[in-house]
Formats: structure tokens, sequence, C-alpha cells
């Protein structure tokens, strides 16, 4: 009879989804259910944006878009890396995909061969790890613990690096802790790279502008020039814009590896939606003040988050410094049983527990590898969270 492939073993969709699924069953069945499961903003798109994508479906932009992207998507991204990044990328070193989500699988089906080794800090975003596993590779995991503020440490990554490693992820600011790695980490790290020089570097750039506190974002590329032919600078449109459902995602880096991801993107799904890269085009020249409001609205909510987690009993709360997530740990929980009678052991009988009982949704810390703690975004609206906070509280206070 027909059958899945054998790739099909072991890959997973990824646990944030397995989440809202549940959520949304309860939510069909009745419940009042909040999800802060999924990483996506609550904003709508910028009005300059819309209007863009429908003057550009008016305007006939609706044949197939060139592979690595409409020249006035690929001109704004350049001028976005130069003056944002300190970057200069030529136009060649710069292509468009559906989503940063496609760029790393164009970046991973390009380079890796069976048994490549693909460092991962964790906590870290669920698909690095999955869909290295799914192109042959071997997702290698280096902690990067509360104590170092959810940093990687240069000393920690050398323990991991091995003539196998092909790449080392670097997402900052994090999913899932929100975590922003200092320039001085970063020098570090690049330091450590030197010593490897078949190591590509994956720079996930997408949540660079949800920094706080006075916070500042570096790129890899731009501290390290030395190594800028080995990093692929990658972002997108998804949370900035606050767009993820326009899945425009945009990358820089060298020539070779864009001409070979640009060869895959062309015999799988063709160049990203013309009407979405008009749209992107538009936010990129005309949106920051937008951005401005929603990076507003994101610190009241995570200001908000972090008064609630640290008055909750067994609970910890670091307080993140970029993207919309808190990452609280709750081994102070483990051990003890629900209201409802659940035992709760590790963090995802926690998030089930909580899910079940008082109906908020958010995902367990050993779906990013590292235990025990929950991911909770906070982009949704201030009210909403209010409640969820309340409910959260309500459920550790009733712990035994
Ligand atoms: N990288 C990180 C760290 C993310 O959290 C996400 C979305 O959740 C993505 C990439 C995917 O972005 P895109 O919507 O551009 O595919």
């Amino acid at each position: 009879e027909p059958s899945l492939s054998l790739k099909m073993e072991g890959f997973q969709a990824p646990a944030t989804i397995a989440m809202s699924m549940r959520a949304r069953e309860l939510a069909a069945q009745g419940k009042d259910v909040i999800s802060l499961a999924l990483g996506q903003p609550d904003f709508f798109t910028p009005r300059v944006a819309c209007d863009a994508a429908y003057e550009a479906a008016l305007d006939g932009k609706t044949k197939y878009p060139p592979i690595d992207g409409i020249l006035s998507l690929k001109q704004a991204v350049q001028q976005k890396f130069k003056q944002e990044n300190n970057l200069n990328y030529a136009l060649d070193e710069i292509m468009v995909a559906n989503g940063a989500k496609q760029i790393l699988f164009n970046a991973f089906m390009a380079t890796l061969n069976d048994g490549d080794e693909v460092v991962v800090p964790a906590p870290y975003w669920t698909s690095y790890p999955i869909m290295a596993r799914f192109l042959g590779g071997i997702p290698v995991d280096v902690i990067c613990s509360e104590e170092n503020n959810f940093s990687l440490k240069a000393a920690d990554l050398r323990k991991v690096l091995t003539d196998k490693t092909k790449w080392l992820i670097i997402n900052s600011p994090s999913n899932p802790t929100g975590a922003v790695w200092s320039k001085q980490d970063l020098l570090e790290i690049a330091e450590v790279l030197r010593d490897y020089p078949q190591v590509w570097v994956f720079a996930d750039e997408i949540y660079e502008h949800l920094v706080f506190d006075g916070q500042v974002h570096y790129s890899l590329a731009a501290l390290a020039p030395d190594l800028k032919d080995r990093i692929l600078t990658a972002n997108g449109a998804s949370k900035t814009y606050a767009m993820p459902g326009w899945r425009i995602g945009y990358v820089g880096g060298t020539k070779i590896l864009i001409k070979a991801m640009m060869k895959i993107q062309s015999n799988s799904t063709s160049g990203a939606s013309s009407i979405s890269q008009a749209a992107a085009t538009a936010a990129l020249h005309h949106c920051a003040n937008d951005v401005e409001e929603m990076k507003k609205a994101y610190d009241r909510r995570r200001q908000m988050m972090k008064e609630a987690f640290s008055n909750m009993p067994g609970v910890t709360c670091a307080v993140p410094q970029g993207a919309f997530y808190v990452y609280p740990g709750i081994k102070g929980c483990i051990g003890k049983t629900s209201a409802g009678g659940r035992k709760i052991e590790n963090d995802q009988d926690f998030a089930e527990a909580l899910l079940e009982e008082q109906y908020v949704a958010v995902v367990p810390g050993h779906a990013f590898g590292l235990s025990p703690y929950l991911r909770i975004s906070y982009a949704a609206d201030d009210a909403v969270l209010e409640e969820a906070c309340k409910r959260i509280a309500k459920f550790v206070e009733q712990l035994t």
C-alpha cells in the first residue's frame, strides 16, 4: 500500500502547534481559552503595506516574481542592512523567501550532508533542530543557562564544536527566552568560530527591532567582518511589521550560498508572493513609526508580565530584554498537585494542567530544549494578558 517516506520518521509538528491545537479544541467546546502559545504579533499590518499590496494587484504585479525577489524589495533590504546593521551586501548577496523559515530550509538543504552537525543553542526555536534533522543533519544542543542570561558562552560553544560541525545557529533577540546577547558575548563567539573555518553561521535576527531597556542589537557579521562570508544574516517582515501571514523573509549572505538557495527555491516554491513583496517593500520604507508604536505596547506588556510572574510562588522570571516572550522557570512547582488533581512532574504536565483547568495555553520549555520553564508570548491584548496572568497566578496558588 502507499506509504510515507523514511524521512518522516522523527519529523514532528512543532510543540507550539500541538498546544494551540488543543487550545482550539477546548475553545470549540465553548471554553473561554486564552492562547499565549503562538509567537505572532496581535497587531494589524500597517495600512501603508496593505495599500501597496492592493495597488500591486491592480497594477498587474501578478506574474511570477523573480526567484530572488523583486528589485524594489531587494533594494529596500539592501538599504536596511546598510543603515540598521552596518552591513554591505551586493544585490546578488540578497534573496527574498517565503518567510525566514524558508530561508532556513533553503540554507540547510543547500549545505547539509548526512551526519553533519548543527549546533543549536538551547533554548531554541523548535524549527532549527527539527529542520536540521529532516535534512540529514544532527542537531547538537548547547545550553544557554538562565545564570548566563540565556546567552551562549564562548567556552560552552567550544566544547561542542567538532570537525563535523556545519552550522551554528544564533538567534538574538531570542525566541523563546527574549534574551539579547551582548556585544562581548558575540565577539567571543566570533573568536571561537575563527578556529573552525568550515562552520556556517545562521544569524536569525527576526526580532532585532524588539529590544528594550536601552539594549542594542548587534549583527555578528558586522562585529566580525572577516567572518561575513560564512554568515547568513536572516530577517523578515513577520515580527517587525506584524506581517506573519504575508510570508516574507529576507537574507544577506555570500553569493555561492545565496545562489544555491535560489536553485532550491526555484524548484520548490518559486519566488515569494509578488503582492506580499510589494507590501514588504512599503513596510521597509514607511513603517518605522508603526514599529515604534508596537514596540511601546510590547514593552508595556513585558513590564506587566514581569510584575505578575515575580509574585507567583514557585515561579522565577528573568526579565526578557527582547522579542515578545517571557520564559519563567517553574522549578518550585514540580512535584506538586494541581487543584484538578493533576500531578506536576515536569513543564509539560504544568502546561497541560494549566490549559485543562484554567484554559490558558502556553508552551512547555522542553519543546525548546530547556526545562522546567514555560514560554509565554505577550503578543496579545493588554486586557487578555491581565486575565491570563490572573488565571496562571490562581493555578499556581492552588498547587499543593
Ligand atoms: N525565526 C524565529 C526565531 C522565529 O521565532 C520565527 C517565527 O516564529 C521565525 C524565524 C519564522 O519567521 P517567518 O514568519 O519569517 O518564517
